[in-house]
Order: C-alpha cells, then sequence, then structure tokens
C-alpha cells in the first residue's frame, strides 16, 4: 500500500548534528516527522539537539553516531532506524567534509576521506532503504550536493569529484526510482555559514596568499551574485517540499540554491 501522504514521515539524515543537516532536521520535525540523527560533535550538545526537537516539535528524534566512511556502521545506522519508525519514507545523504589545497599537495587520505564521506556513503545508505520505498511506493532520497556538484573551483579536486559524482548518482537513483514513487534529487547550495565553511576560510586564504576578509568578500560571496550566505532555513524549506505529494513528478533534478551562483 502506499503511504499516506499526510500521515507523519520518518526521516534519516546523515551529517545533522551541525548545519545544514541539523537544519534540514529542524525543519523536518517542525512539519511533524520523525527523525534519525547522525553525526559526530560533542555527546552533550547532540542530545541536548535531540532532546530539544522532540521537546519542541512533539516527534520522535533519535540518534545513531555512524561513521559514513564505514558501510557496516551505515548499513546498522538504517537497520536501527528501520527497527524504531518501521520504515524509512526519507533519506537525506547530507553528510560532508572539505579539503582545500593545491593538488599537487593534496592529502592522499583527504581524498579518500572525502569520496567517503561525500559520494560512496550514499551509495550505501540508498542500497539500504531502497528495497523498503519500492515496496510501499513511496521514498524520497534527497542528496545535499553542491554548487561545486555543477561548477568547480580551484583546490577543491576531491570535494568537485565527489559533488559531480553525487549529481549523477541522483539521476541514476532517480531513474530506478521513477516508477515505483520513489524521487531522488540534488540539493546544490552555494555557500551556507556552517562549520565546514568557517574551517576552509583560513585554509583558502592561505592557497591563494589573499586575507581571510578577502576570502569571504573576494571568493566566497563574490560567487553568489545575491552577495549573501544562503541560510539552512531556505535549504530545509526546500527539502521540506521535495518531499511532498506536490514533488511527485520532480526527481533526477539538481536544485540550485546559490543566489545565482552558476547562472553566471
Ligand atoms: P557541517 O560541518 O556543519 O556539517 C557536516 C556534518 O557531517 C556534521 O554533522 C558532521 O558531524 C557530519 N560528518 C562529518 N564527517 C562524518 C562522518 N565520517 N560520518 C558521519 N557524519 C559525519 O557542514 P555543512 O556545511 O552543514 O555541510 C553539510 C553538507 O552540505 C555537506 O555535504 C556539504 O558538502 C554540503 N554543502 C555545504 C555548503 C556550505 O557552504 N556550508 C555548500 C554546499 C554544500
Amino acid at each position: 500500500m502506499p503511504k499516506k501522504l499526510n500521515a507523519p514521515l520518518n526521516a534519516i539524515i546523515t551529517g545533522s548534528t551541525s548545519g545544514i543537516g541539523l537544519g534540514i532536521a529542524t525543519a523536518f520535525a517542525a512539519e511533524g516527522w520523525n527523525v534519525m540523527l547522525n553525526g559526530f560533535g560533542d555527546a552533550g550538545e547532540i542530545e541536548a539537539a535531540r532532546a530539544g526537537l522532540e521537546e519542541k516539535q512533539g516527534v520522535t528524534v533519535l540518534y545513531n553516531g555512524a561513521d559514513m566512511t564505514r558501510p557496516e556502521e551505515i548499513r546498522t545506522l538504517i537497520s536501527e532506524s528501520e527497527a524504531a519508525f518501521d520504515q524509512i519514507d526519507v533519506l537525506v545523504n547530507n553528510a560532508g567534509i572539505q579539503h582545500v589545497s593545491p593538488i599537487e599537495d593534496f592529502p592522499d587520505e583527504k581524498w579518500d576521506a572525502i569520496i567517503a564521506i561525500n559520494l560512496s556513503s550514499a551509495f550505501h545508505t540508498t542500497k539500504a532503504v531502497m528495497a523498503g520505498m519500492k515496496e510501499r511506493g513511496f521514498g524520497r532520497i534527497i542528496n545535499v550536493a553542491s554548487a561545486h556538484g555543477l561548477v568547480a573551483s580551484p583546490f577543491k579536486s576531491a570535494y568537485v569529484a565527489a559533488k559531480h559524482g553525487i549529481v549523477g548518482f541522483t539521476k541514476a537513483i532517480a531513474l530506478e526510482g521513477a516508477e515505483f514513487g520513489v524521487t531522488s534529487n540534488a540539493i546544490c547550495p552555494g555557500y551556507v555559514k556552517t562549520p565546514l565553511v568557517e574551517k576552509q576560510i583560513p585554509d583558502t586564504a592561505k592557497a591563494r596568499g589573499i586575507s581571510e576578509e578577502e576570502v569571504i568578500n573576494d571568493v566566497m560571496l563574490a560567487s553568489q551574485p545575491t552577495k549573501q550566505f544562503v541560510s539552512v532555513d531556505e535549504i530545509g524549506a526546500l527539502a521540506v517540499f521535495l518531499c511532498s505529494e506536490k514533488a511527485a513528478s520532480i526527481t533526477g533534478a539538481a536544485h540550485q540554491i546559490d543566489g545565482g551562483w552558476v547562472a553566471h
């Protein structure tokens, strides 16, 4: 039986202890949906975020600390979520890391970690949820890619490769799910001021030989015609819409939310 769309959805969001993932979790909980959080961080802060969302919205919010570089931990994340929620309706592949360096000095282990977390983890999560979604005739897979899934910047070779990869993966899964009520979409944000971006400001300054203020104004916001960072609330609202009944025909698409970055 297809899921009743007015029923609360059950969602897993990887990398949701911070930034965009936590923003999407907050938006989902506000819709009355149950959420499995995932990611690293201070145990007390994660528990406070989990309990706070649960209490404020009256939904079930759980946490599993699976490391997205470890396929067996990813499978446990999915099986624990299914055991807790009975079924998974929404999967958001959001966990991601960045490393900024010229290719000549790019550490091999950073390449491997970025490909594992930003790309391969989505293969493992999607593989584990797809059969159930197809069987129930409803599923929403959202991959948080990036403007860097559509265009490149120097010194981010691994990240750009992983993000272009996940846009392609999104399309392949859209075709596999199309006749089963399972949609697959990529969200491609521009710069959002999260810890991931804060951390790369000094590295970009070093790689380009400019000040941190110049990185913000002349590199990051220069990419975005609006000259504004994108907010996590805006991304959360788009993710909610992509999960709705009205978004049933939106699949295989890469949705830019980047202040006009890739338009110019
Ligand atoms: P963030 O650093 O605030 O959050 C990243 C999340 O991923 C955290 O919860 C972290 O604990 C988790 N994580 C990292 N490594 C993990 C691992 N091995 N296993 C499990 N979880 C892990 O960063 P963010 O900016 O919120 O980024 C979220 C996603 O959005 C990433 O995929 C990123 O590439 C993408 N993105 C970010 C921006 C931006 O400007 N911030 C722009 C475009 C795309």
